[in-house]
């Protein structure tokens, strides 16, 4: 058997669950990127507060307070 290429995963930002462009329920783009999401729920949550979930590249070890 022959296992198919060229279906890329995504991560769900929300829940962190593994989904591809094929069985991704839901969709978003936010700043030039699309993000796929497992659910309507997650997205909605993605929606509300992308910064969130994005991941940041630069770390940050300031707590607001
Ligand atoms: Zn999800």
């Amino acid at each position: 058997m022959k296992q198919e290429h060229g279906e890329r995963d995504f991560n769900d930002p929300v829940c962190g669950m593994t989904v591809s462009h094929m069985s991704a329920a839901e969709e978003l783009v936010y700043k030039d990127k699309i993000y796929y999401f497992c659910a309507r729920i997650c997205r909605d949550a993605f929606e509300v507060e992308p910064e969130k979930y994005i991941p940041h590249h630069r770390q940050y070890g300031m707590k607001p307070s």
